[in-house]
């Protein structure tokens, strides 16, 4: 199915890098549209977001910047393709899983056209889109394509005679779901997935800076066969698109992923009309390591949970805990790590830090770098100084590793969301237990040390949606992930995941004869 005029294609960057092949070129000068009702479309305002390769900082590509009235007509197209007559609700549910499978096999045809767009769009690592994200995307709509068919009510043995009770389980509604530019393309499908498996029909926001992957899986979506209207991506900027989404009457529930001051905002505009919200936050999470631990198996523990997506994780462990005994040594096997890895453009197989997405975000983590120095942080590795071997107009920050700090430190206490992690020392598990909860946020928790059963008591008392024992930073799409405190509410991936796109209706029977 062609659903794209190219008629109008604008001419690709001259610029580009050599290793970008043809179809990626082809993609990058096409005409910025929406994706709404099945079609590629013009959007109400011709204003347009640059789209920014984050490792030179060229413009690659265009997309719309969809407004309001954008908003409406893509709610629209939700709700009709939601109409108890339409396709999308007359089809079986296993039809609707096989469905949601074929996306998943069209994805995984359509691989280096996807990892090409990641890569180039988000500045993210070729090697990790190839090995991580991609696989994982394509594994959640796999799980969820077989959950469509196994969502069934219950029998309810109420206490009076001759009345038969039951509960059916049906799809929420319209779902807005709003996502950010870390990992465009899984954060996308952690959403998509369950919401399609329940048969909701979807507008979906791409973040800003990263809307190609999403403006390329909805077309794939389409060739799925997923009906006209199900899946519709609206390009555009949060407080214009996004927020338009989440007071649009026609939206049932608003699925959220991002900072948690937009999280705010988001449930305080969505409460008036009860709408129903789910939201997966940010997140300072610590990590934690006795001094029985392997000093090299930790260090590198520590290294991977901070400096993987360049820190650009809800999850990263930012702020290492290590027992004082072993604190010199894994601190400085940790910084021997940060000062060797390579910083460079993801299209390059020898990078392994990727830059960051935006210059705002460069500005903000080097900040956060300065603002330690200058409350007194020692810098153990890295620092706010350019790596020479990149390119300057990328984003990039080295591997930062700080210490001297205490935890009244702001680059303790708030979310950098870069390649920077503070370390400390501690003594006991009275000590760490107060200090690892010492935070408004609550998502994740590492813990290293060769005691499981100390490991579990600490488990027990940590306030984290998800703990590591011995590893860091896993995800799979059986395993409920989100947080607690300010890190959100609502839980994606795992069947938890379907009960956010779910009602309970409850049907009486009068069995009088
Ligand atoms: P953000 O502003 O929360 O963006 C997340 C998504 O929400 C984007 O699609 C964004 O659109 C949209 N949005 C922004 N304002 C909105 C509004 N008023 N109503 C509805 N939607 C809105 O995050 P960010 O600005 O990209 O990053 C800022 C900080 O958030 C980061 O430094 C990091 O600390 C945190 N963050 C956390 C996560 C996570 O996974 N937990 C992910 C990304 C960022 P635009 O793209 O147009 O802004
Ligand atoms: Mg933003």
């Amino acid at each position: 199915m062609t659903t794209y005029d190219t008629t109008q294609a604008t001419a690709a960057p001259t610029d580009l890098d050599p290793r970008v092949d043809e179809t990626t070129r082809a993609f990058l000068a096409r005409p910025p549209r929406l994706l709404i009702d099945g079609r590629f479309v013009e959007a109400h305002s011709d204003r347009v977001i640059d789209v920014v390769d984050p490792g030179t900082g060229h413009v690659i590509a265009h997309a719309a910047a969809g407004d309001a009235v954008d908003a409406d007509r893509a709610v629209q197209a939700a709700r009709r393709a939601f109409a108890h007559d339409a396709p999308w609700r007359r089809m079986s549910a296993l039809d609707r899983g096989r469905l949601i499978e074929r996306f998943a096999r069209l994805l995984e045809a359509h691989a280096d056209e996807i990892v090409a767009l990641e890569v180039l769009d988000g500045g993210k690592l070729r090697q990790s889109v190839i090995e991580n994200d991609l696989p994982l995307a394509i594994r959640h709509l796999e799980y969820f394509a077989g959950w469509s068919s196994k969502i069934e009510g219950n029998t309810i043995p109420v206490s009076m005679p001759d009345v038969m009770v039951r509960t059916e389980r049906e799809p929420v509604g319209v779902v807005a779901q709003i996502v950010p530019w870390n990992f465009p393309l899984l954060m996308a499908m952690w959403k998509i997935a369950p919401a399609l498996a329940a048969g909701c029909t979807i507008v979906l926001k791409p973040a800003e800076n990263t809307p190609l992957t999403a403006l390329r899986f909805g077309e794939l979506a389409l060739e799925a066969g997923i009906p006209a209207g199900v899946l519709n991506v609206l390009t555009g900027y949060g407080q214009e698109a996004g927020e338009a989404l989440v007071d649009h009457p026609g939206v049932d529930k608003v699925a959220f992923t991002g900072s948690t001051a937009v999280g705010t905002r988001i449930a305080q505009r969505a409460a008036p009309m009860v709408k129903r919200v789910t939201l997966e936050l940010g997140g300072k999470s610590p990590n934690i390591v006795f001094d029985d631990s392997p000093v090299d198996e930790a260090a590198a523990g520590a290294a991977a949970a901070i400096f993987s997506n360049a820190g650009q994780s809800c999850s990263a462990g930012s702020r290492l805990y290590v027992q004082k005994r072993s604190f010199d040594d894994v601190v400085g096997r940790l910084g021997e790590i940060a000062s060797a890895m390579r910083v460079g453009h993801g299209l390059d197989s020898a990078s392994q830090v990727g830059p960051l997405i935006s210059t705002r975000q460069h500005e903000r983590v080097r900040g956060f770098i300065d603002g330690a120095q200058e409350q007194g942080a020692t810098v153990a590795a890295g620092g706010s100084s350019m790596p020479s071997s990149v390119d300057p107009g990328g984003f990039y920050v080295s591997p930062t590793v700080l210490t001297d700090v205490d935890d009244t430190f702001t680059a303790v206490r708030e979310e950098i969301f870069g390649p920077v992690v503070v370390a400390q020392p501690f003594d006991d598990i009275e000590e760490i237990a107060r200090r690892a909860n010492d935070s408004p946020y609550g998502l994740a928790a590492g813990i290293w040390t060769r005691d499981i059963s100390r490991a579990n008591r600490l488990a027990r008392r940590l306030q984290a949606g998800t703990v590591y024992i011995n590893m860091y930073g896993a995800t799979d799409a059986a395993a409920p992930f989100g947080g607690y405190k300010q890190s959100g509410y609502g839980r994606d991936m795992g069947h938890a995941n379907l009960e956010s796109y779910l009602e309970t209706k409850t049907v009486w029977t009068s069995l009088a004869p």
